[in-house]
């Protein structure tokens, strides 16, 4: 493997161009508080030009999360990267927005594609994806910060707990969304896996309860996109750019819980012969395959196959010897906040 740099980022965030609190420079101070190296504010269904740049050591880049608004129930909300103009008037067909997406050079993902809405208000009712039959998208939104916590709400008592100790309640992706990815694999489609934090920070009232929750500072230290990238980022923003959205179009990412233990460092290789492959590779087997895993703390490191589990250890590596092809993906669970948490969840390697 050549030598690959990481960054850390957020890909779903909203300001107060739409139902989000904070403005763009305020987004990025943020991000910058947390740690992150990157930051793309998706405004609901409109696309914000004139922001991207450097803000301190953050680069922030725009995108948009695009929906048909006339749709009832709500579903189908696409994140979109990098298609430099407005897109929504095609929101009542997906496909046509992913295509144009693709066609101008960028890429896009299915937001929180499983949703359990909470009883607790009509404004948190399931978003799901509806329309499958979908092809060409970059990923999938693997893990929704917020999407998470509306699913934790099943009632009051349970509201008031989790909007105080988000931590307790916060465990992963949904079980359903990790299932729907490995049949979208097996189907042949390459997916990507993105995480998000989804901020708003939006006061919730319930009851005697109002409270400012989940300010951006404290959603960036949470569930992050990880990449990789061929070269270091510059400080010169087009070229930084345009390494941040390849590393997202070649699947160079997996989500990380940072909250749970900073993922930086995490890596997951395949070799073969004289190649070898990072997440997001397609690999070719010209004899045994060496798959291998380190994490930057202990965990229990879980490496898939089509699905299913084919190696596990506890500790920080992980290697497995095989001469099957197929899709590999890691994921990997830590202990924190007394409960078992997901912790590292890779996009694939594409072995045939
Ligand atoms: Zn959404
Ligand atoms: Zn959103």
């Amino acid at each position: 493997m050549g030598a690959y740099y990481e960054y850390a980022g957020n890909l779903h965030v909203h300001t107060t161009y739409s139902d989000g609190q904070a403005l763009h420079a305020e987004v990025a101070r943020a991000a910058e508080e947390a740690g992150l190296h990157f930051v793309v504010t998706t405004d609901h269904n409109v696309w914000v030009s004139g922001c991207e740049g450097y803000y301190g050591r953050v680069l922030l880049l725009v995108g948009e999360e695009i929906h048909d608004v006339r749709r009832q129930p709500q579903a189908n909300h696409l994140l979109v990267y990098h298609a430099e103009t407005e897109l929504s008037p095609h929101a009542a067909q997906p496909q046509a927005v992913i295509d144009a997406t693709l066609e101008r050079g960028g890429c896009c993902y299915l937001a929180h594609p499983v949703e359990y809405g909470s009883p607790l208000g009509p404004d948190l009712a399931a978003i799901p994806w509806a329309d499958w039959e979908v092809v060409g998208y970059t990923g999938i939104e693997l893990w929704n910060y917020m999407s998470e916590f509306k699913a934790l709400m099943t009632n009051r008592l349970a509201a008031v707990i989790y909007a105080h100790r988000p931590a307790w309640g916060i465990s992963g992706p949904f079980r359903a969304t990790l299932r729907q990815w490995d049949r979208l694999l097996a189907q042949g489609l390459r997916v990507a896996a993105i995480g998000g934090a989804d901020a708003h920070s939006n006061t919730y009232s319930l009851g005697p309860l109002r409270r400012q929750l989940f300010p951006y500072t404290y959603l960036f230290r949470c569930v992050n996109t990880h990449i990789l990238t061929p070269e270091p980022l510059s400080g010169i923003f087009e070229h930084d750019k345009a390494l941040i959205l390849g590393a997202l179009q070649a699947g160079h990412t997996w989500v990380g819980y940072d909250l749970a233990g900073s993922t930086a460092g995490f890596r997951f290789t395949a070799r073969t012969g004289a190649y070898e492959a990072v997440v997001g590779d397609d690999l070719k087997r010209t004899g045994a395959l060496i798959l291998e895993v380190q994490t930057p703390q202990r965990g229990d490191i879980r490496l898939l196959c089509n699905g299913r589990v084919v190696a596990r250890a506890s500790g920080r590596s992980l290697r497995y010897t095989t001469a099957d092809p197929g899709v590999y993906r890691v994921e990997v669970y830590r202990t924190y906040q007394l409960g078992r948490r997901g912790w590292i969840f890779s996009s694939p390697i594409y072995v045939s």
